[in-house]
């Protein structure tokens, strides 16, 4: 009888220290808001890591050629990145002096560092494009030995189904659109939502759900100390952030359950 007790004691204490996980950082487009970066740069990985970011995002476009390249816009300076070849683009350069960087550049530079490259596929002009974007990208990874380092969001679902067919198994795949309900992402086998703030304002019950549906929860972006406490509160997994620092302050300090409420 004592011995039950004590074993379903232990249950219930690992149970709890699963579901009172902190909160993790993932700095949107890498730390970018300090000396020497740029949003989406390879310095802005760097120093994403530097700070002990759980993971550091970056959104990723292909080019005319099929080459895959990091950067936020579908247009740069006035040029199309899908009707552009790779040589030219990559000739353009960031804020921070840095050149547009390839994929496999982003990559080979995030295998020195231990924080989690979190790959935004932006939703490209046909699914065939996207499939074979996912199919490079998956392929690259692989070559590269760094399949345990990735994780993968989009707003296309066509390109989030395809990175659950082609990813190995248990690579985390998020969903960026937030028309998708947890049972509905489940049932596609999606790591979790990974939706904006304003979605789980209106549904604050999702975080709840997701958590007994074993799926994990992703917010952007949070760049408000109130907000941020609004999720801790709430134990969402992961908060993505322009602030990564204030975010690090905020996880620091006790929890006020009533505060941003
Ligand atoms: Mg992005």
């Amino acid at each position: 009888m004592m011995k039950k007790l004590f074993l379903t004691c232990i249950l219930f204490f690992f149970a709890c220290q699963t579901t009172t996980g902190q909160t993790q950082i993932i700095a949107h487009r890498g730390f970018w808001k300090t000396k020497g970066s740029a949003e989406n740069s390879i310095a802005a990985l760097v120093k994403a890591d530097s700070i002990g970011c759980y993971g550091s995002e970056f959104d990723v476009w292909m080019t005319k050629d099929e080459e895959l390249i990091v950067n936020h816009d579908p247009i740069i300076y006035g040029k199309s990145v899908q009707h552009t070849s790779a040589r030219r683009i990559t000739r353009t350069k960031l804020s921070n002096k840095e050149r547009i960087p390839t994929l496999k550049q982003y990559l080979l530079k995030g295998k020195e560092l231990k924080t989690k490259l979190i790959l935004e596929l932006k939703a490209l002009s046909s699914p065939k494009q996207e499939t074979l974007a996912v199919e490079k990208i998956v392929e690259m990874v692989k070559s590269m030995g760094m399949e345990d380092q990735m994780e993968y969001i989009s707003f296309s679902l066509h390109a989030i189904k395809e990175f659950i067919r082609l990813a190995p198994r248990n690579t985390p795949v998020f969903y960026l659109n937030g028309d998708l309900s947890p049972k509905e992402l489940k049932e596609i086998e999606c790591a979790g939502p990974d939706y904006h703030f304003g979605i789980y304002k209106k549904n604050p019950e999702w975080i709840t759900e997701c958590r007994e549906l074993g799926l994990k929860t992703n917010v952007w972006t949070v760049n408000k100390a109130n907000d941020m406490k609004w999720f801790i509160d709430r134990k969402i997994d992961f908060i993505t952030t322009n602030e990564p620092l204030v975010l690090q302050q905020v996880l620091l300090q006790p929890l006020h359950p009533e505060a941003g409420r």
